[in-house]
């Protein structure tokens, strides 16, 4: 057993993340060289949002682009990280409150990728995903989390991948470095919330001021209640690239337990 490993929420935004190289990219960058360097990563992308619990068990997963409309640079981009079938083995079987099921199709979406390309450049850290089940409550989400806290002693990096605001609808592009008044107002009940350790009124964030605007759908949120359930109140909370972009994005990352 090693040093208990730090959990992440990474807010990850735009695929040209992947490319460009900005303030993000070099916040992801910076924190892994601040970090134990995991054995392995679990990461729960926005982005695989499924009828059950499902955990990637390839050798090889494929990277998966996974959108529309960017250039096609973006698209030859390959993340070769290998999979990481015994650390699924582990998610299998630390998951009591939700089964979760071997799942051999899916490989590495943009929301792992594109933190991960900046974080881990040689891809040669094993990468497995977990799934978000769209049928389960959040707090189910949450379960699951605690449920796979282990894993941080195993040298494991449980990785969220999403956005605590996220709403492309009305996203204003000419708002490239700020947020609509209730965007910003949004970010930082959540985040108040984050270092307050006020988990239960997290998990019910649909009852919080602005959130059917700021997350008209739950995927870019969930990932949070996971890195949520894997830590402690105790632990010690970071805000990293704590800003809205494009009205309507938020951009916030948070490190946990380091
Ligand atoms: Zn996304």
């Amino acid at each position: 057993m090693g040093k208990r490993m730090p959990v992440l929420f990474i807010g990850h935004g735009s695929p040209m993340n992947a490319i460009d190289d900005n303030d993000y990219a070099r916040a992801w960058a910076e924190l892994a060289g601040r970090i134990p360097t995991p054995k392995a990563i679990l990461a729960i992308s926005a982005h695989w949002y499924t009828d059950k619990s499902l955990v990637t068990t390839s050798e090889a997963p494929q990277t998966i682009h996974d959108f529309g409309g960017f250039p096609e640079e973006l698209y030859e981009l390959l993340y070769a990280a290998s999979g990481a079938p015994d650390l699924a083995a582990r998610v299998i079987s630390l998951a009591i409150s939700t089964p979760v099921s071997a799942d051999e199709s899916w490989g590495l979406d943009h929301g792992t990728w594109v933190p991960l390309k900046w974080m881990y450049p040689q891809a040669d850290i094993p990468v497995a995903q977990l799934s978000l089940d769209y049928n389960l409550a959040g707090l189910d989400h949450y379960r699951l989390g605690d449920e796979l806290r282990p894993l941080r002693d195993e040298g494991v990096l449980i990785l969220g991948s999403g956005n605590i605001v996220h709403n492309l609808g009305i996203v204003d592009p000419s708002m490239p470095a700020d947020g609509f008044d209730w965007a910003e107002d949004f970010r930082q009940t959540i985040n108040k919330l984050i270092t307050s350790g006020l988990h239960k009124r997290l998990i019910a964030y649909e009852e919080l001021g602005e959130a059917a605007k700021a997350m008209p759908t739950p995927d870019h949120y969930w990932p949070l209640l996971y890195t949520l359930g894997a830590t402690e109140v105790d632990e010690s909370i970071e805000l990293l690239v704590d800003e809205c972009i494009y009205g309507s994005i938020s951009m916030t990352s948070i490190v946990f337990g380091l």
